[in-house]
């Protein structure tokens, strides 16, 4: 596996194999088993696999982990050289975004970076979004992998494909669980003995929704509400539970195809997200 941190080998590197069916997975590295089902799937998709870590600062907010996000770079290179993986990109925030500029270009995706989680973390879908072009325009590759589990965040890097007639094709991953439940997360260390039992009780709530929508409730609201309360009174501190349209993530309406169920949730100073399809 070639490890690299500046563009210009980068960009050398990947004109020596041009022709090959590419895969990307972006990631911001603390690599788990979610991160490596991506980077499976890409493997046996294309013949040349391109992993990259970065810790963005341009996706978290003024009082969010960027400082304490955990970093273990060591461990992850030994975990991607077991992968098949054929290069790492890891560059530094200067390297990527280079010196102080008097003019910064923002990728955004308009409404869809400003509702759910957007509408908490201002800012945060416009970081994703100028990575990911970034990462696209570099690498150029034939798929990029990224999780269902991050939902909003996938519509959004689709829509900026689309959009901006970006020629990647990009696929989404169904989210890896924990035996319980729970979705895999780099942030899920962050939580106590006792958040960790509850956090399982997410992905409980939404498919308890499931249930009540296949059992004929059509009041979308009520549900939300009464969900929002079950998990309040189990500990959580519920940013939203929402019932969506899954492409657009409005709220459904004549040309609703399928349902996607949203929620984002703190359990102490912890952001759980999680969805499912219905
Ligand atoms: P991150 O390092 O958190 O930015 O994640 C990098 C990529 O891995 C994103 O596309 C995530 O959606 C994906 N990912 C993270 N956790 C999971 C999971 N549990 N299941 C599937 N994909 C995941």
């Amino acid at each position: 596996m070639e490890i690299v941190s500046d563009k210009n080998t980068l960009i050398s590197l990947l004109n020596k194999n041009r022709s090959s069916v590419r895969g990307l997975i972006p990631t911001m590295g603390n690599l788990h088993k979610g991160h490596l089902d991506l980077v499976y799937k890409s493997t046996l998709d294309c013949a040349y696999t391109v992993v990259t870590i970065f810790v963005n600062p341009l996706q978290f907010g003024p009082n969010e982990d960027f400082h304490k996000y955990p970093r273990t770079i060591e461990e992850d290179i030994a975990t991607l050289k077991e992968s098949n993986v054929d290069l790492l990109f890891a560059p530094s925030v200067n390297e990527m975004y280079g010196e102080d500029k008097e003019e910064q270009v923002i990728v955004a995706v308009t409404r869809l970076s400003e509702i759910l989680c957007g509408k908490n973390r201002p800012g945060h879908f416009d970081g994703v979004t100028t990575v990911v072009a970034k990462l696209l325009n570099l690498i150029s590759p034939t798929y990029a992998y990224f999780g269902q589990k991050d939902w909003q965040q996938l519509a959004l890097v689709k829509t900026m494909v689309d959009q901006l007639d970006m020629q990647t094709k990009i696929v989404g991953i169904k989210t890896t669980r924990e035996k319980d439940g729970l979705a895999i997360s780099s942030r899920n260390q962050y939580l106590t003995k006792e958040e960790r039992s509850i956090a399982p009780l997410l992905k409980a709530e939404l498919d308890n929704i499931s249930i009540r929508l296949r059992n004929g409730e059509t009041d979308y609201e009520v549900v939300e509400t009464e969900s929002k309360s079950n998990l309040s009174r189990v500990g959580f501190d519920v940013d939203y539970i929402a019932i969506r349209d899954s492409h657009r993530l409005c709220t459904p309406d004549e040309e609703t195809k399928s349902l996607r169920i949203l929620a984002a949730a703190y359990l102490g100073r912890t952001r759980l997200i999680d969805n499912i399809g219905f």
